[in-house]
């Protein structure tokens, strides 16, 4: 089995987008200048709109990769940004540019950074922050599966912040391994970063929106401890530390943290898909509420249902015969 299927895998593609792709030459409409991050076959640099003054991140996605052509795949992140256009934690896609080599996204700018930056920084983020930026994901999420929509490589490097300083609001981004669900039958095989996928992609069994639900609890642990769960010296460890949930909740690691976040984590991190609470479900739990239920700095997307809100009923998936 390949482990990178990012690019032969065209199973569950959508085929369409709205947005045109402009071939005239990008330089008369952007300035782009440094460079903000990059990935595999991407470069995202910062851009200037020049008649707006406006700033953008511009997403350079290769049009060839391994000697293929990949236009599809990059087709496919653009209609997944236009389906999740009206979700406020996903970062908005403001056109498109073709180059020679590349197509270019010009993307909502996220000044503040990775929040994979505040997991590895010295200073530890106060929980009531932690959990304001989980609850801000887990809408994020919510509205994405509402939509059918999986993203399948939620992890702390693609869950960007608005402003720095104090930290801002988060926004989605990387759709290139996004899915609809139910498009094509079952969908097995997409595989992200070992480090931040569940159990059931590395044992090639079916994808649901339960899986971008691990990776939830991957990002809760990192934000609370620092320290990545699953990461071995070498991918062979890290796999058997995913497959076998081998995750470390000693006083060491959570001396600081507390009962709820490890509660909220270990509900999250548990092998069985079905298992795992949904979206909505997670937005019940205490740890979320703790101290600032009645001043919610923010207004809520989703709000909790009244009765799930006492948190008894959240460990249990719901029994609701319309699941059925
Ligand atoms: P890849 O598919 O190669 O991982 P991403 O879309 O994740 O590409 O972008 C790579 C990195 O570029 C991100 O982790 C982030 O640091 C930066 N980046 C991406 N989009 C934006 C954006 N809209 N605003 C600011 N930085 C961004
Ligand atoms: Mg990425």
């Amino acid at each position: 089995r390949r482990l990178d299927s990012r690019c032969g895998l065209s199973a569950g593609l959508l085929g369409e987008s709205q947005t045109p792709v402009h071939t005239e030459p990008m330089e008369g409409v952007y300035e782009v200048t440094g460079e903000l991050g990059r990935g595999k076959f991407a470069v995202v640099k910062r851009c200037v709109e020049k008649a707006s003054g406006k700033v953008f991140a511009a997403k350079f996605l290769r049009k060839r990769r391994r000697g293929r052509d990949c236009r599809a795949e990059v087709i496919h992140e653009m209609a997944v940004l236009e389906l999740a256009r009206n979700n406020a934690r996903v970062v908005n896609l403001h056109s498109a540019h073709e180059t020679d080599h590349d197509i270019v996204l010009i993307l909502e700018y996220a000044a503040g950074g990775e929040i994979f930056d505040l997991c590895v920084s010295e200073e530890m983020l106060p929980e009531p922050q932690i959990t304001r930026l989980i609850r801000q994901t887990l809408e994020g999420i919510h509205n994405l599966h509402q939509s059918n929509l999986v993203h399948l490589d939620l992890k702390p490097q693609n869950i960007l912040l608005t402003s720095q300083l104090p930290p801002g609001d988060i926004k989605i981004v990387d759709f290139g391994l996004a899915r609809r669900l139910g498009a094509v039958g079952e969908l097995r095989e997409i595989l992200g970063t070992p480090e931040y996928v569940a159990p059931e992609v590395l044992n090639y069994e079916p994808i649901t929106t339960a899986t971008d639900m691990w990776s939830v609890g991957v990002i809760a642990y990192m934000l609370v401890t620092g320290e990545s769960p699953f990461a071995g010296d070498d991918k062979q460890e890290t796999y058997l530390n995913v497959s076998q949930v081998n995750v470390d909740y000693s006083k060491e690691a959570f001396s600081k943290v507390s009962e709820l976040a490890v509660d909220f984590i270990q509900k999250l991190l548990v092998k069985a898909p079905e298992d795992r609470p949904t979206a909505a479900e997670c937005m019940t739990h205490p740890w979320l509420w703790q101290q600032q239920l009645c001043l919610s700095p923010e207004p809520m997307i989703i709000r909790p249902v009244r009765e799930r809100s006492c948190g008894v009923k959240w460990a249990a998936p719901l029994e609701d015969p319309e699941d059925k």
